[in-house]
């Protein structure tokens, strides 16, 4: 271990730069690597890349994601060893009490890890955070890095490996991993973070043989015809434009959940429909999950959907994606929320 007493950001408590953990990672130990409820593709990719990346140097590894995933991420290399906290809470905790070293991936506050934060709270190992996310409780991790100018999970997990000495252990299935984060990220390599470095990193992965044609069929073009369906009737029956406010909105009931059969991830992009239309600033999305009110907000251009999540709806996330949540009925969020927006209307245009 590099000794960080002459390091003064440990002397104020704070996240040491992640460049100080590599010593640590030269012997092998049991490592989990966790990320956000509900993962997305940057939060199973950047997982599953660390974790083909850490096996390869004889460490013990155990993906433990909060809950459950979308179908479209099956296909991933080495899903089916990840395990799902809601199905194996006992195996979950005694490895988490167990590991040296936890990696949270893909999320700024514990919070985001639901019935995963306890636990992970009052492990006794070193912390370590990745992340691209606003605003992060860095007082929970001893090591990291946090960067909202990153495109992605996936590419800092890229930018750790290729900062050690051992970036040649890039194989292919640490590259699919975590070339599915940065496209489904950067919206197939469209939003403002794609900056130069996330293309050479493609550029690089490519050189080493990644084909990325799979990878987006196997994202984009599986869904079931119930979902087709279910798009339709959100866009012909769920969706209200207020148009002085360059908003629009779609929101989505329990019995329209269960009436389609609707599974995890099927209600995923379903926002970025909104802001395909001309004169639209922003874009909300409320869906009623079992247990609260899930709401999505995206922004094209110049409004701040993260200050908006995080001081309405509990929420948070990016400058132009963030998400939050409301105990409160579809109906009555819904309402709460337009009444909000009144007080927006000079930033929203
Ligand atoms: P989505 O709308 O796709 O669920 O999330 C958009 C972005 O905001 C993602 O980066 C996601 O991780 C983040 N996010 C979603 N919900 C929350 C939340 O409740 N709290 C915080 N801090 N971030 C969230
Ligand atoms: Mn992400």
């Amino acid at each position: 271990m590099v000794d960080n007493k002459q390091n003064p950001a440990l002397l104020q408590n704070h996240m040491r730069h992640i460049q100080f953990l590599y010593p640590s990672l030269s012997k092998p130990s049991k490592i989990i690597v966790t990320c956000h409820q509900k993962p997305d593709g940057d939060a199973m990719g950047s997982t599953l890349g660390l974790y083909h990346f850490l096996i390869q140097l004889g460490h013990e590894v155990t993906v433990i994601s909060p809950t459950n995933w979308a179908d479209f991420l099956n296909w991933m290399p080495g899903v089916e060893n990840v395990l799902n906290f809601d199905y194996d809470k006992t195996a979950c905790e005694a490895l988490i009490e167990e590991a040296a070293i936890i990696f949270c991936l893909d999320f700024n506050v514990l919070s985001r890890t639901k019935h995963l934060e306890h636990p992970i709270k009052k492990a006794n190992c070193v912390k370590v955070l990745i992340d691209h996310h606003q605003q992060p409780d860095e007082a929970t991790f001893d090591y990291g890095i946090s960067n909202t100018a990153k495109s992605s999970t996936c590419e800092m997990v890229y930018d750790f490996i290729m900062g050690s000495e051992w970036s040649h252990l890039i194989n292919q299935s640490v590259a699919r991993c975590l070339y599915t984060g940065v496209m489904t990220d950067t919206g197939s390599f469209r939003f403002p973070a794609t900056g130069a470095e996330t293309h050479r990193m493609v550029a690089h992965l490519k050189d080493l043989g990644l084909e990325h044609s799979p990878i987006h069929s196997q994202i984009f073009d599986s869904s079931e015809e119930n979902r087709l369906r279910f798009i339709g009737f959100v866009l012909l029956k769920r969706m209200e434009i207020l148009k002085p406010l360059q908003v629009g909105l779609m929101y989505v009931y329990a019995e329209d959940v269960k009436e389609f059969k609707l599974k995890t991830g099927d209600t995923e992009g379903l926002v970025n429909y909104l802001l395909g239309m001309k004169g639209i600033e922003m874009g909300a999305i409320v869906i009623d999950r079992e247990d609260e009110r899930k709401w999505s907000f995206r922004s094209k251009t110049n409004f701040d959907v993260n200050t908006f999540a995080r001081e309405h709806f509990q929420g948070g996330g990016h400058f132009n994606a963030a998400g939050g949540r409301s105990d409160d009925s579809v109906d009555i969020t819904v309402e709460k929320f337009k009444q909000i927006l009144k007080n927006y209307e000079d930033q929203l245009k």
